[in-house]
């Protein structure tokens, strides 16, 4: 598995297949165990991650290391990365740039087989449980709901969350937020 994983890893680092790719410092392919019980899944790269190559390292990342401590995980154990694996300037996903770059994470979730999904904001939900033939919601509607998924290769669980980002943007949701993770840390 590890010669896949650094396979899929070299074709991000060279990829070019959407426009993205033009203001890519580095790509931004995700980081943690590829044998992780679990896996979180951002939108894409911001400013810092497309400095550094590593995914929630801004302050979003600094708020999603504070709430990973809330769940009772860490970080070293589970496996975070994107929807996107190229920089994002303004925080949109285009709908071609998704369909585009997810068969990445497609290819990453078969090689993990991860027992949970962790979908972090809209983007990564309502492409995760389109995916696995889920209703979408909103966020409000669907925050530590689980989903159950079985397909014929494994076995897991969806369990969409806010962003960390959307707790930054707005303070009102912050302890509601919180309060998520520390539910979270007694699903999984
Ligand atoms: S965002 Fe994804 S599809 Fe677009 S260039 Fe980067 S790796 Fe390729």
């Amino acid at each position: 598995m590890n010669d896949e994983f650094s396979e899929l890893r070299n074709q991000v680092e060279v990829c070019t297949n959407c426009t993205l790719h033009k203001t890519r410092l580095k790509s931004v392919f995700g980081e943690g165990p590829n044998d992780s019980k679990v896996l979180f899944v951002g939108l894409g790269p911001g400013y810092h991650e497309n400095q550094e190559g590593r995914p929630f390292v801004g302050a979003a990342g600094k708020l999603l290391d504070d709430l990973l401590v809330l769940s009772g995980l860490k970080r070293e154990d589970v496996y975070i990365t994107n929807i996107l694996k190229c920089y994002l300037p303004d925080n949109k996903a285009k709908d071609e740039e998704i369909a585009t770059c997810t068969s990445y994470l497609d290819k990453q979730i078969a090689l993990i087989q991860p027992k949970f999904i962790i979908p972090l904001g809209n983007v990564a939900a309502s492409y995760l449980l389109r995916k696995f033939g889920q209703p979408i919601a909103p966020m409000r509607n669907l925050h530590t709901k689980i989903f159950s998924i079985s397909t014929l290769f494994f076995q897991t669980k969806i369990i969409p969350m806010y962003h960390p980002a959307a707790a930054l943007r707005n303070p009102g949701l912050k302890s509601m937020v919180r309060e998520d993770w520390r539910k979270l840390g007694n699903l999984i």
